[in-house]
C-alpha cells in the first residue's frame, strides 16, 4: 500500500465527514464482513417521547420524581411529559440506576421502581395481569416500562424513539455491498425486532446489558467475520474498541468517539456505506 494513496483516501473521506484516526483503519474497512449497529441514538434519533401513560396522578408524580435522578434519554422523555402535564416534582432520595433495567428511588418514604420486566422480576413485583398490555406497546416498537410503588404495580409508561430518516437506505446500501447487518441493544426483544424491521435488519441481539456488548462483538468475530461496530454511547465504548473497526456517531458521547477508529460526522448513517466504498476504491488504486 502506498502511503500517498492512503493519504488521499483519508483526505477524501474527511471531506465527506468520515474521520479515520489513521490510514490503517481506512485500509481495514474494505475487509469487513459484518456491521453491528447500536439501536438508541445510532439507528434512532435517540430522543424518545412519551406516547402512553397508564396510571393515576400519584403514579405520574412518583414516576416523574423518581426519573429526576436519571440522565437516561427515557428519563428526559418522562421529564418533558411531566412538565407538559404540570406535575409537581417531589424530593427524590437514595436514587439508584440499575444499568439495562431501570431505576430505584425513595420518595416520601415510598420505594419507587421504574423499569423493565427484569427489574420487576428481581424486585418480586407481580405484573402478570399487565404483561399483555406491555407487550402490545413493544410490538409497536415502543419502550414500555412498569411503575411500582412499595413492591406493587402502580402504572405503565411507554416511549417511542424514531428511526433516523436515512437508516433504511443506509442498511440497504450496506447489504448491497455484501455486508451482514445486525442490531445490538439493551432494549427488549419485541421493541428491538419492531425497530429492526422498520430499518430492514433481520439479525437482532436484544436485552444485551452494557457490559455484555463487547462480548457480543467478539462472538461474531469468532465466527471468522471482520466486524464493524457503530455506536454513540458510553456503554458502546468497549464494543467499539473490540470491533475490527469501531465507528462512533459524531453526535454521541466523547467516550465513544475516543474508543472508536472512525467518527461519522453528524451521525449520518449513509456515511457508513460511503466509508466502505472509499476504502474499497483506495485499495483498488493501490493494487
Ligand atoms: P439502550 O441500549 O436502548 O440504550 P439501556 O441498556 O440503556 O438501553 O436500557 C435498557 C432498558 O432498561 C430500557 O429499555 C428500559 O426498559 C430500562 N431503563 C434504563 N434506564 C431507565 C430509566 N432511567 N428509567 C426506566 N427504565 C430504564
Ligand atoms: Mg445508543
Amino acid at each position: 500500500a502506498t502511503p500517498t494513496s492512503i493519504m488521499v483516501g483519508t483526505g477524501k473521506s474527511a471531506e465527506n465527514g468520515i474521520l479515520f484516526k489513521g490510514g490503517e483503519h481506512l485500509e481495514r474497512t474494505h475487509q469487513l464482513d459484518a456491521v453491528i449497529l447500536d439501536k438508541t441514538g445510532t439507528l434512532t434519533k435517540g430522543k424518545p417521547e412519551v406516547t402512553d401513560f397508564i396510571g393515576d396522578d400519584t403514579s405520574l408524580q412518583l414516576l416523574a420524581s423518581a426519573e429526576k435522578g436519571s440522565e437516561h434519554p427515557l428519563a428526559e422523555a418522562i421529564a418533558a411529559y411531566a412538565t407538559e402535564k404540570q406535575v409537581e416534582i417531589l424530593e427524590n432520595n437514595d436514587f439508584q440506576a440499575v444499568p439495562g433495567q431501570g431505576i430505584i428511588a425513595s420518595i416520601e418514604g415510598k420505594e419507587v421502581l421504574v423499569g423493565n420486566r427484569t427489574l420487576m422480576k428481581e424486585k418480586n413485583v407481580d405484573t402478570k395481569g399487565k404483561e399483555a398490555e406491555l407487550a402490545g406497546y413493544e410490538a409497536q416498537g415502543k419502550t414500555a416500562m412498569f411503575i411500582a410503588v412499595n413492591g406493587e404495580y402502580h402504572g405503565m409508561v411507554a416511549a417511542a424513539d424514531t428511526l433516523k430518516e436515512t437508516a433504511k437506505e443506509a442498511i440497504e446500501e450496506l447489504k448491497e455491498q455484501g455486508l451482514e447487518v445486525m442490531m445490538l441493544t439493551g432494549d427488549n426483544e419485541r421493541t428491538a425486532r419492531a425497530i429492526a424491521e422498520q430499518a430492514g435488519i433481520d439479525q437482532v441481539f436484544a436485552e444485551v446489558l452494557p457490559e455484555e456488548k463487547a462480548a457480543k462483538v467478539k462472538e461474531v468475530q469468532e465466527q471468522g467475520k471482520k466486524v464493524a461496530m457503530i455506536g454513540d454511547g458510553v456503554n458502546d465504548a468497549p464494543a467499539l474498541a473490540t470491533a475490527d473497526i469501531g465507528m462512533a456517531i459524531g453526535t454521541g458521547t466523547e467516550v465513544a468517539i475516543e474508543a472508536a477508529d472512525v467518527t461519522i460526522l453528524g451521525g449520518e448513517l449513509l456515511l457508513i456505506p460511503k466509508a466502505v466504498k472509499l476504502s474499497k476504491s483506495t485499495i483498488r488504486n493501490i493494487r
